[in-house]
């Protein structure tokens, strides 16, 4: 069953990144700006329980796609700082929680939570590196 997992996780991680680094190439893109998440170290074990969550060691597999790709295609992969990116409002600079999926501002603004992400990490200027590791 694990082996199976892993091999589905594998599979998704290939069409996720593939698509990600083809967008790019498509758009002509020099950079993929990804956000880099906290508590993962270089020793990272496949072991379950020295991760911080299933999601975030989905991510840096993801992530590792990602970074392969786009160095084949020539695309520079960025890391910025992900505080704030899910609170933040591009347009008038309030920092608060999403409620639900849905993110609305004072000022009016409103999107979805995971837009709100993507909006604020491509605008981002903390740049912390091009490795998913630290
Ligand atoms: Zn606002």
């Amino acid at each position: 069953m694990k082996n199976k997992e892993q091999r589905i996780m594998k599979d998704i991680n290939h069409k996720i990144s593939r698509e990600i680094v083809n967008t790019a190439k498509k758009h002509k893109a020099k950079v993929i700006k990804l956000e880099r998440l906290e508590n993962i170290r270089s020793t990272t074990r496949t072991s379950r329980k020295n991760n911080p969550s299933l999601h975030t060691w989905s991510f840096y597999r993801l992530a590792q796609y990602i970074e392969y790709k786009a160095k084949l295609a020539g695309i520079e992969v960025e890391y910025v700082d992900s505080v704030y990116t899910s609170q933040k409002c591009p347009q008038c600079g309030n920092i608060h929680h999403a409620k639900d999926r849905k993110y609305i501002c004072k000022c009016g603004y409103h999107t979805h939570r995971d837009l709100l992400g993507a909006i604020n990490i491509c605008n981002s200027t903390e740049y912390i590196g091009n490795r998913c590791i630290a």
